[in-house]
């Protein structure tokens, strides 16, 4: 093996240590845009790593989108054209409300139900906010 492909391994290696630490980021759409419809084709990989249900994340997304979408197998399609960067746009702000903790800013929290209220608990700092109705 030469010097040039040790170097290379010892970088992919780094790089792979890198992303496996754990470190919170949200991943970007997959987006396939076919004739009229919009397809986001990771989206069941995204709400699962943010830890959600896919289908409060569908909501907001129909809502924020101002367009029906349903889900097909583990795609969403949305009826209309948006572009990748317009559907990261609405995922992070879906990340800001649902899943970031605003008190430590971690994302290790889930969606509770408590005095008929929705809120975000973060796991972390203990820390509870009432979050909006989707
Ligand atoms: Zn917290």
């Amino acid at each position: 093996m030469d010097y040039k492909e040790l170097l290379k391994r010892a970088e992919d290696k780094i790089s792979k240590e890198l992303s496996s630490e754990g470190r919170f980021k949200v991943p970007k759409a997959d987006v396939l845009i076919m004739g009229n419809n919009t397809i986001i084709k990771n989206f069941v990989d995204i709400s699962s790593y943010l830890n959600r249900d896919k289908k409060h994340l569908l909501k907001f997304l129909t809502k924020e989108l101002a367009a029906p979408g349903e889900f097909e197998g583990g795609r969403v399609r949305f009826i209309g054209r948006f572009d990748k960067k317009k559907i990261d746009e609405k995922i992070d702000l879906y990340v800001k409300e649902f899943v970031i903790c605003p008190v430590c800013g971690k994302p290790d929290t889930k969606l509770i139900k408590e005095d008929d209220l929705v809120k975000l608990k973060c796991e972390a700092c203990g820390s509870k906010k009432v979050v909006k109705r989707i």
